[in-house]
């Protein structure tokens, strides 16, 4: 990794964690300064409701049709070319 992508990734990354401390931690003088500041009026906002309500639709794309598998193995020695067992006789 080249030494300015490495830097340039430790500033980004520390200018992040600065302004999440800084925004967590501010605080106003008056409550006139607390209502025109953007970060405080999202954060004391309520949260936003959906105006809308959409009802879920439930249709059949596929059935399930399961089958029978039925292996079906040859059994004769004659069709494999393969000697049977030794008979007594
Ligand atoms: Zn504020």
């Amino acid at each position: 990794m080249r030494m300015w992508t490495r830097w340039s990734a430790w500033l980004c990354l520390s200018l992040m964690l600065w302004t999440a401390a800084v925004e967590s931690t501010h605080h106003h003088a008056s409550e006139t300064d607390a209502a025109s500041c953007s970060i405080c009026v999202l954060a004391h906002s309520a949260s936003p409701t959906v105006s809308s309500h959409a009802d879920p639709v439930f249709a059949v794309i596929g059935l399930w049709q399961e089958e029978d598998v039925v292996a079906k193995a040859p059994l004769d020695f004659s069709e494999l070319g393969i000697r049977g067992p030794p008979a007594v006789l």
